[in-house]
């Protein structure tokens, strides 16, 4: 039986309560006591971690991970990488980000088939360090949609597969989850950075989104979506998406329709790509101007009115903002959490509520993942500050002292900490 005592912690438990002073203890994966009177649980024959009144919270969800794309300036640039590169930077990118405090991951799309899948698998069978993953399914788009960079003459590969109509979207769907996909997901909308479909645009019909949906429940499977467009947000509430991702564009309608649907799904506004186009995408290439001709910072704007709309309204958003391209590289991810108190108007515990407790709950694991109550896994990080006065403080590895997954002590640094501070 693993066991592992936390002594003098102040918890932040996801609930959107104040931190308490606290002793925690671990036991087979699972969080067993929570004792708020400090000096009276028993640690015997625990592994104990002095926390020295660090915060300790529960383990970071991205909810909208990309973790097979690295470094990409353009779409078609993850078509350029053959599989077996491809998979290798896939299994890092895993790593990075349980580096970086992400314990668990809800893809919203692979670049090719098998990658979340595989690496899915290989950490669940213990052999790869890496977050709890939701597999993503590659982004279903249709022809002329995001993610198709063909050319009439000349085939390109991209991170998109390209289906059109009821039986190739099906079988499409069917194909991701006979290969073990957890998520499916479409793009309904273009995006502003796609050749020939832009943001504006509502491209999958809606008898394509519907079957993606129905086909997607028939295999037990959630199912996410690209949805800028007004009329595509529309259309995903409308046709039961579970998460709809960007929703910038949202209308009062859709605003409506999102509210109306508020128990059952879900919202991302991807932020941080947008932010990293704007302000930190000139080595790629993206001069501010030409962000702002792409339309950044009318989306930015955008965001912050509709997002500030939805947390009014009580619609659950995650964070995740696209990590994983050149201006937003894997392993910053956690930079979501100020970018939602900078950008779009949430509060410190608001942003983090986003990264944890809903984070649990998009997982499907909701009454047993993303907060810090007895009962529930022991995903666990022990934070050297206090993340609620800095929120940049959780995107730097030296201020993750322990990082728990499952009750396993991934890292911890809670020892050496105390001897660099005894012999300061
Ligand atoms: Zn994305």
């Amino acid at each position: 039986m693993t066991r592992v005592m936390f002594r003098n912690a102040m918890i932040w438990d996801g609930t959107g309560a104040d931190a308490f002073p606290a002793d925690l203890l671990v036991e087979n994966g699972r969080i067993v006591t929570i004792a708020r009177t400090p000096g009276q649980l028993s640690g015997d024959g625990a592994t104990t971690v002095e926390c020295r009144g660090m915060t300790l919270m529960p383990g970071l969800v991205e909810g909208h991970a990309h973790i097979s794309f690295g470094g990409a300036i353009k779409d078609s640039d993850l078509g350029l990488i053959p599989p077996e590169e491809h998979l290798l930077l896939t299994m890092r990118n895993a790593k990075t980000l349980l580096d970086h405090g992400f314990t668990s991951a809800y893809s919203a799309a692979t670049s090719k088939l098998r990658l979340d899948i595989v690496i899915r698998n290989e950490i669940n069978a213990g052999r790869l360090p890496g977050p709890r993953m939701r597999a993503g399914s590659p982004e279903i788009t249709v022809t002329g949609g995001l993610g198709d960079e063909r050319q009439q003459h000349m085939y390109h590969e991209s991170f998109g597969m390209i289906a059109d109509g009821v039986e190739e979207i099906t079988k499409a769907v069917r194909l991701c989850c006979r290969e073990g996909a957890d998520n499916i997901k479409i793009n309904i909308s273009g995006d502003d950075l796609s050749p020939a479909a832009h943001g504006g645009l509502t491209v999958m019909s809606e008898a394509e989104v519907m079957t993606a949906v129905s086909v997607a429940r028939d295999f037990g499977k959630k199912i996410n979506c690209h949805a800028r467009a007004a009329g595509s947000v529309k259309r995903a509430v409308k046709c039961g998406v579970d998460v709809i991702y960007h929703c910038e564009s949202a209308d009062e309608e859709a605003l409506d329709a999102l509210e109306s649907a508020k128990d059952r799904i879900f919202v991302g506004p991807a932020i941080g790509i947008i932010y990293g186009t704007l302000y930190e995408g000139e080595p790629f290439g993206f001069t501010h101007e030409m962000a702002v001709k792409f339309g950044m910072q009318r989306i930015l704007d955008d965001s912050r009115k509709v997002y500030t709309e939805l947390r009014k309204r009580g619609v659950r958003a995650l964070i995740g903002g696209d990590y994983g391209f050149a201006q937003t590289p894997q392993g910053t991810n956690a930079r979501d959490l100020k970018h939602f108190v900078d950008l779009l108007g949430y509060s410190p515990s608001e942003a983090l509520q986003c990264g944890t407790r809903l984070g649990g709950q998009v997982m499907g694991l909701g009454d047993e993942l993303g907060m810090v109550k007895e009962g529930f896994i022991a995903d666990l990080l022990l934070v050297n500050g206090d993340p609620l006065k800095d929120l940049d403080m959780m995107v730097h590895e030296k201020n993750l002292v322990v990082i728990m997954k499952d009750g396993e002590l991934y890292k911890d640094q809670s020892a050496s900490l105390a001897a660099q501070r005894q012999a300061a």
